[in-house]
């Protein structure tokens, strides 16, 4: 036996025959890369010789070709980045497709500063070091009413830096129906933790009143503040109570003490007209008192994944001077994308550029004449789909439970469909319900619609 595995290992190819196979020569890749997945390859080759040999199989070793094509397959394996996919989910913020698509202008404007330098830490009037992203934070402070903005690196980095800034050593109050987790295994009671906080619970999972709040502040004179935390990725209904929000503030100013909003999703406007009801501005936010509120870039903002913290000047520049701060700073590329995002904002356009606003308000009727040119270009080609209602929803832990009027394009197929359309090139994900995939008409979006009808064409064709 040991004649026989020493025999098999003896045929092995050496590292150096097989880099120097044609198709491995040509790869643009560095060499000690190639090199890498070939000495990977030849180990599994070995391993897969010892197992044949030790269970009495036949070890055969096989050619070079075979051994090259396997050497190749795993450097694809190795360099398979990101594929743009198209959203056909019906989910317009689809956490794991990236959430909110970049509008044309936050893209534009990425692109005209990424290859170079930009000025994001200096004056240019005077050539001083200037503060980081002070266009953004003015931008916000003007769109939310708020003194003062800090943006991080997402809402849970937000978070975490008002606490640590703002309560570490000392009690937070919260409510018992706020304890919750955000995604990805952010908890509000571990965040708090991290921050040197001392949580507070109190009312219960269904009601918290005022009075529980003053009760709690009677009981911790330390405490340094109440943390109000938006109900974005679930829903309470029945027999729930919560104080509104100015209530709170009321409260806290009585007793000085601070009202963090942890806001999760960051609507700089109303989007009632959208048909998504419920969902708090970032401005109702600041009116009601809140002395620092926290969302998110990529949600119902419609811009790059970044955190905003807007609130009392005091507030922010004790989380700016927090030694945390630096460790969690926002990138200058989506910093960048932020400032393209505001921009339209500050243009009045936000319900036209921003994609994910831009989807959430198309009329019915636009959606559903959509679904219908899909259905009438692929039935030239020979494909028969049917135009259906569906819904919508916001996704990305916003608005929970919601959903807005859409329609689909179903299509025969079922999971073969969908796992062909996935595997696609560009990919395209969408949803299957009773058998049929469906395409939402609204989540795709316009620069998409040919790729799409491309995509379904070729996942659809037989072989
Ligand atoms: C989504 C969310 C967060 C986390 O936001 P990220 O930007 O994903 O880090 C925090 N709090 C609330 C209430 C959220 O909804």
């Amino acid at each position: 036996m040991a004649d026989a595995l020493h025999h098999a290992l003896a045929r092995m190819p050496k590292v150096d025959r097989l880099l120097g196979d044609a198709r491995l020569a040509a790869l643009p890749l560095q060499r000690s890369i190639v090199r890498r997945a070939v000495q990977l390859e030849l180990e599994r080759l070995r391993e897969a010789l010892r197992s044949d040999v030790a269970a009495g199989r036949p070890a055969s070793v096989p050619d070079d070709a075979t051994m090259a094509a396997r050497v190749l397959a795993r450097l694809a394996r190795w360099s398979s980045a990101p594929q743009p996919v198209i959203n056909a989910t019906g989910v317009l913020l689809h956490t794991n497709l990236g959430r909110a698509p970049l509008s044309a202008r936050a893209a534009a404007a990425v692109n005209r500063t990424m290859s170079g330098s930009c000025a994001i830490e200096l004056d240019l009037e005077t050539g001083k070091r200037g503060r980081r992203g002070a266009f953004v934070e003015d931008a916000l402070c003007r769109l939310t009413g708020a003194e003062a903005a800090l943006v991080v690196n997402n809402c849970a980095a937000a978070v975490l830096l008002v606490l640590s800034a703002s309560a570490r050593g000392r009690e937070v109050i919260v409510s018992r129906g706020e304890l919750i987790e955000i995604g990805g295994g952010f908890r509000v009671p571990e965040i708090m933790a991290e921050s040197g906080a001392e949580l507070v619970e109190v009312g219960t999972t269904n009601k918290t009143r005022a009075e529980d709040y003053a009760r709690a502040l009677d009981a911790h004179p330390s405490a340094a503040a109440i943390l109000r935390v938006h109900q974005g990725n679930f829903r309470q209904i029945g027999f729930v109570e919560r104080p509104p929000l100015a209530e709170l503030g009321a409260l806290a100013r009585e007793r000085g003490v601070a009202l963090l909003k942890d806001l999760g999703g960051g609507a700089l406007l109303e989007l009632g007209a959208t048909g998504f009801r419920g969902e708090p501005t970032v401005e109702a936010c600041v009116a009601s008192g809140c002395t620092a509120i926290t969302f998110s870039g990529d949600k119902v903002m419609g811009g790059p994944q970044c955190g905003v913290i807007v609130g009392e000047r005091g507030a922010i520049e004790r989380a700016r001077r927090h030694p945390l701060a630096r460790a969690l700073r926002v990138g200058r590329l989506p910093m960048v994308a932020l400032e393209g995002t505001l921009e339209s904002y500050l243009r009045g356009a936000a319900f036209e550029e921003l994609p994910v606003l831009a989807q959430a308000s198309a009329p019915i009727a636009a959606v559903e004449a959509r679904a219908i040119a899909w259905r009438e270009r692929l039935a030239a080609l020979g494909l028969v789909g049917e135009v259906r209602p569906s819904e919508v929803e916001m996704g990305g832990g916003a608005l929970a439970g919601r959903s807005i009027p859409s329609f689909a394009l179903a299509l025969a197929g079922g999971d073969a469909l969908l796992a062909a359309l996935r595997r696609g090139d560009p990919a395209v994900v969408a949803r299957s319900a009773d058998g049929a995939v469906l395409l939402d008409a609204r989540t795709v979006l316009p620069g998409d619609e040919d790729a799409l009808l491309a995509a379904v064409v070729s996942a659809a064709a037989p072989g």
